[in-house]
């Protein structure tokens, strides 16, 4: 049976270093900081019909240095900041995991630790996602991978670890633009989609 919407581009967000101030091991909600174009950008990719979507590593989980639970209570803070300036995230997906981690039940290697893409599969099920016109946005070089993996175009944004990231690309990875933050990436996002 046909689908009742054309299959949508989407933009697969990293949170830390990207969207918010990247801190470390993000353990409580009055941490994040949106940066301060963060709003704009997302709004912006709303109002073009583009579905934005988070996929964000977290093995602090798997670490033990915070719960799930405090992951869920980010991203509420982070969706209220956002719905506070009529912007949006479609979904918010992230991997607890880690091979080394010391919490039984998330210390394993998974499919949906960057750039593993699993997390993007699930957003393709879960919305009408065309991957061939999609985008992966981040400041680290995994987050370029994820778009490899996917067939999906990679930004990186020298925000975060992104400027450090940049001098030293991983052989035979090359990100489709570099650009100072997440509002510039937006722009280049659009442009792309316009044409
Ligand atoms: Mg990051
Ligand atoms: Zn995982």
């Amino acid at each position: 049976m046909a689908r009742a919407t054309l299959p949508a581009p989407a933009v697969f967000v990293d949170r830390d270093g990207t969207l918010i101030e990247e801190v470390g091991y993000l353990d409580r909600p009055d941490r994040v900081q949106l940066y301060p174009w963060s709003v704009a950008a997302i709004r912006a990719l709303n109002r073009a019909g583009v579905r934005v979507v988070m996929v964000t590593n977290q093995s602090g989980v798997a670490r033990g240095f915070f719960t799930e639970t405090v992951v869920e209570e980010v991203h509420a803070r982070i969706s209220e900041e956002l719905a506070a300036g009529g912007a949006h995230l479609d979904a918010y997906y992230y991997c607890p995991h880690h091979p080394d981690g010391r919490i039984r039940e998330y210390a394993r290697a998974c499919d949906c630790r960057k750039p593993g893409r699993a997390l993007v599969d699930r957003a393709v099920d879960e919305f009408n996602i065309d991957l061939t016109r999609s985008f992966a946005v981040g400041d680290r070089w995994f987050d370029v991978g994820l778009a490899r993996a996917v067939g999906a175009r990679g930004i990186l944004v020298r925000t975060g670890y992104g400027a450090r990231e940049e001098r030293s690309a991983p052989d035979g990875l090359a990100a489709d633009a570099v650009v100072n933050n997440f509002v510039e990436a937006a722009s280049w996002i659009l442009e792309r989609l316009r044409a």
